[in-house]
């Protein structure tokens, strides 16, 4: 081995350490810019492979995966390529709960609004208390003024008196000054946390169909597992993806596309009944957690509501022709059958790709 190959061979964190020595420094850099354009171009491919989008979240995963810099993910990505399943959006998405920076950035986010939340309330409740007391304060010495004002004194007592009432009435404006002062702030420290609770619902909700969004449903998945596994009861979940919704989109346009979404999400929430906590996932893709249900049970309730949507005979209002047969395929898979939680997610994801491989509307268990 030559010098230069074993140099090169040397890991990366030796290179600012070499940096000193010109001659040492030069292999290294132009290795590390190698190895880091090398990097780019593999994500970038991966991005066009599997027709990707281009979001931060994405390019976060597939960084992890393809870097070596997150083993799981990358032990991921090669496991599907083994086994030949798409690497797609969903897919993708369902990893990127692998990795825990993204989990605890979003907990810390949420420990900070309730801290946020929490502080707003106390700051309240000691706003309307000393208002109160202020208040109480206030009537008692505008009276103390009104009684020593008519009190019959000599004209020297008078004298003093009409200055000790003179503060007083100076320090009675300044108390009604105080209170209103404090009535606005907790005015606006109301507002304020009405503001923060309804961002707080806003950002749960999915503004196309209404329905809870991914965020909304990682946290319930997340709270409902926990209390399902503490009372020793079964939970279920399962994804449905609408079938060939691209050919919906480019027939009838993405506004038309929209509205059968926005009819899909009502089927789905209007059939799945109170035991169930329907949400969308994203693009055409909607999720549901079936409480006290296990997957044969869930799978029957999730049939029903494919076989309702696959009845129901959509039209394009704006120009009168019927959208044909919108149906979806669904995967379910128990959460409780595992202790990790999210490997039902992968469960329920390959089972919708065995009823899209199947031949579509249709439901099948993971
Ligand atoms: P499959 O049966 O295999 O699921 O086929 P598909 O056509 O439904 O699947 P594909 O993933 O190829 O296409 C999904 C399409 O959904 C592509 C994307 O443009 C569209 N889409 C995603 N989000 C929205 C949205 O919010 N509104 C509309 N109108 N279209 C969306
Ligand atoms: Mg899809
Ligand atoms: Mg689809």
């Amino acid at each position: 081995m030559s010098f230069a190959s074993r140099f090169l061979a040397r890991p990366a964190r030796f290179a600012e350490a070499d940096a000193a020595d010109p001659e040492r420094a030069a292999p290294v850099t132009s290795r590390a810019e190698e190895a880091r354009r090398a990097l780019l171009a593999r994500i970038g491919e991966f991005v066009e492979t599997h027709d990707l989008a281009v979001t931060a979240s994405n390019l976060a995963t597939i960084c992890g995966g393809l870097s070596g810099s997150h083993p799981e993910l990358a032990q991921a990505f090669a496991a599907r390529e083994i086994a030949g399943e798409p690497i797609d959006q969903r897919w993708l998405d369902t990893l990127g709960r692998l990795d825990p920076d993204n989990h605890s950035r979003i907990a810390e986010l949420e420990a900070l609004m309730d801290k946020l939340e929490y502080s707003l309330m106390r700051f309240a409740q000691t706003a309307r208390s000393a208002q109160s007391e202020t208040s109480d304060h206030r009537g008692a010495l505008g009276a103390q003024i009104e009684a020593m004002a008519g009190a019959d004194l000599s004209p020297a007592a008078a004298g003093e008196l009409a200055q000790v009432l003179d503060l007083s009435r100076a320090m009675l404006a300044r108390i009604e000054q105080v209170e209103a002062a404090m009535a606005r702030s907790q005015d606006e420290t109301e507002r304020l946390r009405e503001n923060l609770a309804k961002a707080r619902m806003e950002a749960d909700v999915d503004h196309l169909t209404g329905l809870p969004n991914r965020r909304a449903f990682e946290r319930r998945l997340v709270s409902a597992s926990i209390e399902a596994r503490a009372k020793g009861e079964v939970l279920s979940l399962a994804f449905c993806d609408v079938d060939r919704f691209k050919l919906i989109n480019d027939t009838h346009g993405h506004e038309a596309g929209d509205r059968v979404l926005c009819a899909v999400a009502a089927t789905l929430n209007e059939c799945a009944g109170d035991a169930c906590f329907v949400a969308r996932h994203g693009g055409e893709e909607f999720v549901l957690l079936f409480y006290g249900m296990d997957k044969e049970a869930a799978r029957t309730r999730l049939d029903a509501i494919r076989r309702a949507q696959a009845a129901r005979q959509l039209m394009n209002r704006e120009t009168g022709k019927p959208f044909g047969r919108v149906t979806f395929s669904g995967g379910v898979a128990e959460v409780t059958e595992d202790s990790d939680t999210r490997s039902a997610l992968a469960r329920a994801d390959a089972a919708l790709y065995r009823a899209k491989q199947e031949g579509r509307n249709q439901v099948m268990v993971g």
